[in-house]
């Protein structure tokens, strides 16, 4: 079987789910294509240390070409999946362009919910990416430099 000839299973989502989804499959035979909207797995665990300016965003996220530099069977896309066709088995992209597959794997994670109460947002951010987390370090480092110039004790 040539390559191109080997099923073509997409994976959806560079997390823990996909990431360690196309590692166990490193001596399957299909060829695989991890699509992702960002470029790099990120740690989320550790999205609170960046946040506090503990750690810095590198020192938790890492391209997934480099992850899987060593993997033969796998081609990273970079790419934000807008819909899916399951009668004519493609996905779209944001950009508009379609790839297709034989066999899909959905790893895009969750995100977190208001309960109805979407005006909390503003309130109580989100934590699920990097860009969260240095808005939040933002707010909170600004928060304690205000403090330091702020003359009344009380
Ligand atoms: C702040 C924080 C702390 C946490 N701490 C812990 C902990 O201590 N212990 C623990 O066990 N768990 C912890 N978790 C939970 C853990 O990180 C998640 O359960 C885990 O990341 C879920 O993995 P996943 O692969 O399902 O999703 P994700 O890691 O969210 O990965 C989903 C991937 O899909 C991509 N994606 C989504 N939609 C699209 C799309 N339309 N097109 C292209 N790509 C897309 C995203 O870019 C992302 O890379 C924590 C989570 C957070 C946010």
């Amino acid at each position: 079987m040539t390559r191109d000839t080997l099923p073509h299973l997409v994976i959806i989502g560079g997390g823990f789910a996909g990431l360690w989804a196309t590692r166990a499959l490193a001596s399957a035979r299909v060829r695989i294509t991890l699509v992702d909207r960002r470029n790099h797995h990120l740690f989320q665990p550790l999205l609170y240390q960046v946040a506090t300016a503990g750690l810095s965003a590198p020192d938790i996220a890492a391209p997934l070409r480099h992850i899987l530099g060593d993997q033969r069977n796998v081609e990273v896309r970079l790419g934000e999946v807008t819909s899916i066709d399951k009668q004519t088995r493609q996905i779209t992209l944001a950009d508009g362009s379609h790839l297709g597959y034989d066999t899909l794997m959905l790893c895009t994670g969750a995100t977190h919910a208001y309960f109805g109460h979407d005006e909390w947002a503003a309130d109580a951010p989100g934590l699920k990416t990097l860009d969260d987390a240095i808005a939040l370090r933002r707010k909170l480092l600004l928060a304690f430099e205000r403090a330091e110039a702020e003359p009344d004790p009380a």
